[in-house]
């Protein structure tokens, strides 16, 4: 098959991380025989300096017709200081809004191989541990209507969260959808003891779950969740919630995998065309050195694989060969406490080697 892939590489580590995750495509391609097309575009602080916006009309028409997106990360601290329309983050609400995307799917999973690199004892990781977040992504508070006002006190400041019954229906099936692919149990967190919106999100998640009878599904209120992400993170499997609460869990759910390095993202809306991206930002830090972790982009594209051409197999093989990889004891800096650390090129020609 052939599938044209939309590249975002932006900013910092952005070019070396995308141009990782390329090879290993190619890789991919040459292995099962499939032909990707790529094609880079503008985003972010690059952007901004080649045509004076983060996010040109080209690179939204450019993503809009390809298969799919692949995007590194964008900022940096030379632009940290322009006004808010220029600002290169502002080119990621940008794109994900033309592009329709709505669901944010976020796995978290810690590896055997790296379990000594998770904060929490041994005896809670000992079987290790693999969760979905599905975060809605364009609704709730976010973007509710907020503002300024006199309050009985003086100044005052407000935000609204509100969920239409469309909004919750929608992701909740691409959460029952995904936990069907998995192993089949789904916690829908919501705090439907103190919110009404989240009572409405209780509701409809319970309607929808009679259309899927062979998920088991639950409710966890938000708190709770919080607790038992660091307390048995194993009894998660998929987990679906809106977009602040995602926003949160999520990061607290980064953090006890290990590395920043290591976490892909998928952000999907109706159609198969998707955005996938690491978790972590430009990492200005560490740009130009050729030592970032590639893992997480080159698992971006493996959900790529998945989620947008539906190639099972190729996508397995990728994690596999991450899998494998580590299992072999290679590390770049930022796992590499016992070991010496390999360099972007070299984790990813040992990866490929893998495949
Ligand atoms: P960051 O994720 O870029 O970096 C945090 C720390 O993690 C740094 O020490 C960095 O070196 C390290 N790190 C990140 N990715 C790594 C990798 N692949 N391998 C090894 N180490 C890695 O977060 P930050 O420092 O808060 O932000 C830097 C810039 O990135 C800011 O301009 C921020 O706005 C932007 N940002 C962009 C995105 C995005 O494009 N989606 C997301 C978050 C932050």
């Amino acid at each position: 098959m052939n599938y044209t892939i939309a590249l975002l590489k932006g900013d910092g580590i952005g070019p070396e991380i995308v141009e990782s995750a390329v090879e290993v495509l190619r890789a991919v391609g040459k292995k099962f025989n499939h032909e990707f097309e790529f094609k880079s575009y503008l985003i972010g602080g690059i952007a901004i300096d080649k045509v004076g916006e983060p996010l040109p009309k080209e690179t939204v028409d450019g993503c809009l017709s390809a298969d799919s997106v692949l995007l590194g990360a964008v900022g940096g601290p030379k632009w940290d200081n322009l006004g808010g329309n220029v600002r290169p983050e502002k080119a990621l609400l940008g794109i994900r809004s033309a592009m329709g995307l709505f669901t944010n799917l976020r796995p978290a999973k810690l590896y055997p191989a790296l379990k000594d690199e998770c904060p929490l004892k041994a005896e809670i990781v000992e079987n290790g541990f693999d969760i979905m977040i599905v975060r809605e992504l364009t609704g709730g508070i976010y973007f509710g209507e907020r503002g300024y006002r006199d309050g009985k006190y003086g100044e005052e400041a407000f935000d609204t969260e509100a969920y239409s019954r469309m909004e919750i229906e929608r992701i909740a099936r691409v959460a029952f959808e995904t936990a069907r692919k998995r192993n089949k149990k789904l916690t829908s967190i919501d705090k439907a003891n103190v919110l009404e919106t989240s009572r409405l999100w209780r509701k409809i998640v319970k309607e929808i779950a009679k259309d899927y009878p062979d998920v088991e599904v639950s409710d966890m209120l938000v708190d709770n969740a919080a607790m038992q992400l660091v307390k048995n993170p194993a009894q998660f499997d998929v987990i679906v919630t809106s977009n602040m609460f995602g926003d949160i869990l999520s990061d607290e759910a980064s953090q006890i995998t290990g590395s920043i390095g290591m976490l892909p993202s998928a952000s999907l809306g109706d159609t198969k065309r998707g955005l996938y991206e690491p978790i972590h930002g430009s990492a200005p830090d560490i740009a130009g050195q050729n030592k970032a972790n590639p893992i997480a982009t080159i698992l971006s594209c493996a959900m790529m694989l998945l989620y947008s051409f539906d190639l099972k197999k190729e996508s397995d093989a990728i994690l596999n060969a991450v899998d494998k990889t580590l299992e072999q004891g290679f590390r770049t800096f930022d796992l590499a406490r016992t070991t010496t650390p390999l360099s972007t090129t070299e984790m990813t020609e040992k990866i490929i080697e893998n495949l």
